[in-house]
């Protein structure tokens, strides 16, 4: 019997994993993806919130502010890129002014310190701000981080210390036995657990529903962002966003904005619409088109603008998506479920999400703590050993790596810099890559200018060397998205050898 089952590998499950990994505990987690950061916590604006935005008093609040607080630490130590670049909320209008000093006085509330700029002010740090620009709120303590790297660096280290992990696993049906709960997957695979851990996103609705007297609704809310070339970074050196807007569905959203990445790219979005399917978060023409006709205006009031006077649409690389898990009440459910005992929730985690995840993981453990008194584990190891990216080595660091490893002499992913020695790591590391697609999250190889065009064919010969199976199995992300559709030209070229 497992002590513990963690449904959902986003930034939630994996932070409640590496802190039960501490533990003398046998912990599984499933995911229904073909790689762990599956859903919101892999399509978000990757920032760090610093806290001044939710109510009071709530969950979303306590989570947001504990969860900021533990980034410097949690990242140093996972080696996770992050950056406390600060976030402005920039106003444009005396009423925007006005929301500017309501989310100032907030952030007093919850104890996040800010600064409301007037136009003097704002000039004196952002001589290039743009006219029209009439001042702004800024959070020093607020960041950016990779976030599917900080999930993923999370999942590897709790792996490293003993949780199990099972991808492709769908948790589908639960119900309780003596002891705990009876989980069955959907390939019918059976996982007897004391308890559960319900860190399923978009679905936490139908996992609770079927065990708790408290039954509540998700909804996927979807948002698109864009992604701009590396050249832009240079005039993005802190997000900026517009006042936060009241959506007509409830809650609200922080609004348009601009963030640098800490990839060194320039990140744009999100739009907020309700959807229906929480697994739908293909962008769609819709929100890209929403993003640049914002963009078209707000673009003027940006110090970038001083360099490209308009919004710059040929310089956009990508588009990417995700689903807001938007709960049908006003804050997070985080905690036991009524009516089910050793059933514990971290459902509706939308935004700041991504930044209260670490604290709300650390919670769940402690409530599975509190109910399994279990002893540490003397050998835990919480650092996480990774390669540094071939991209930012010196070039005596470079020669070494190579005299070290030839692998590193041989460039894949030409935008990136990525060489065939961290693609092989990445699929060898604990949790590792198994697609195209999780190569990509954890080197960044097909990140870049050309978005895989030259490098996606050699990462699936490395797949296939590394897992030993036929380039007709790699899939780009899992099920059914495979890379190839047959043997065509093979056999033809095989019939020319002859
Ligand atoms: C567009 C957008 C922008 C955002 N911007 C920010 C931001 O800038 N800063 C911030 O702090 N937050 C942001 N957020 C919010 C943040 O991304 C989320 O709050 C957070 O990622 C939620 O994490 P989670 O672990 O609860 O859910 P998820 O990351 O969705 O993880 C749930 C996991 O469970 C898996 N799963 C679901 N059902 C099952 C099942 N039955 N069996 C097994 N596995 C299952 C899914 O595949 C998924 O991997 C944003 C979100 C979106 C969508």
């Amino acid at each position: 019997m497992w002590d513990a089952v963690i449904v959902g590998a986003g930034v939630c499950g994996a932070a409640a994993a590496r802190a039960l990994s501490r533990y003398r505990l046998r912990v599984a987690v499933l995911e229904k993806g073909s790689d762990v950061c599956a859903g919101a916590s892999r399509g978000n604006s990757a920032m760090v919130h610093g806290g001044f935005d939710p109510e009071p008093g709530s969950l979303k609040a306590r989570f947001n502010v504990a969860g900021n607080r533990m980034f410097d630490a949690l990242c140093q130590e996972l080696a996770v890129p992050f950056q406390r670049s600060g976030t402005m909320i920039l106003a444009v209008s005396e009423a925007d002014m006005e929301e500017v000093r309501r989310l100032h006085e907030r952030g007093n509330q919850n104890g996040v310190p800010t600064q409301v700029l007037d136009r003097a002010a704002l000039l004196e740090r952002w001589p290039a701000m743009g006219e029209g620009a009439v001042g702004a709120l800024f959070c020093p303590s607020g960041g950016i981080v990779c976030p599917y790297t900080l999930v993923i660096a999370m999942c590897e280290n709790a792996a490293r210390n003993g949780v199990e992990f099972f991808l492709n696993t769908e948790a589908d049906s639960i119900v309780p036995m003596e002891g705990g709960w009876r989980l069955t997957a959907g390939d019918g695979r059976v996982f007897e657990t004391r308890l559960i851990l319900n860190c399923a996103g978009t679905h936490a609705d139908r996992l609770n529903n079927q065990v708790s007297t408290d039954t509540f609704r998700i909804i996927p809310r979807f948002g698109a962002h864009l992604i701009m070339d590396r050249e832009y970074i240079k005039w993005v050196d802190t997000t900026i966003t517009q006042t936060p807007a009241a959506l007509p569905t409830g809650g609200h959203t922080k609004g348009m904005g601009i963030m640098p990445s800490v990839d060194g790219t320039v990140i744009l979005g999100c739009d907020a619409v309700d959807y229906t399917d929480p697994d739908d978060a293909a962008t769609t023409a819709r929100s890209i088109d929403a993003i640049v006709d914002y963009f078209k205006v707000f673009w003027k009031y940006l110090p970038i603008s001083a360099v490209y006077p308009s919004f710059p649409v040929e310089g956009v690389i990508n588009a990417y998506g995700g689903l807001r898990p938007h709960p049908d009440r006003d804050d997070y459910i985080i905690g036991e479920a009524p009516g089910a005992p050793g059933f514990l929730n971290a459902a509706g985690i939308e935004s700041p999400g991504l930044t209260a995840g670490p604290a709300i993981g650390e919670h769940l453990a402690r409530l599975v703590v509190e109910k399994l008194s279990p002893a540490e584990k003397e050998n835990y190891r919480p650092g996480r050993e990774v390669l540094k990216p071939f991209r930012e080595m010196s070039e005596e660091e470079r020669t070494e790596a190579i005299r070290q490893n030839p692998d590193y002499a041989k460039i894949v992913c030409r935008c990136e810099q990525v060489t065939e020695a961290e693609i092989r790591d990445a699929i060898r590391r604990p949790v590792g890559a198994r697609s195209v697609g999780a190569v990509k999250m954890r080197t960044r190889a097909g990140m870049g200018r050309c978005q895989g065009g030259f490098c996606q064919s050699r990462v699936v010969e490395i797949l296939c060397e590394e897992l030993g199976c036929s380039p007709l199995e790699v899939t780009q992300s899992g099920s059914d998205s495979y890379i190839l559709l047959g043997e065509a030209c093979s056999h033809r070229f095989e019939e020319a050898q002859a």
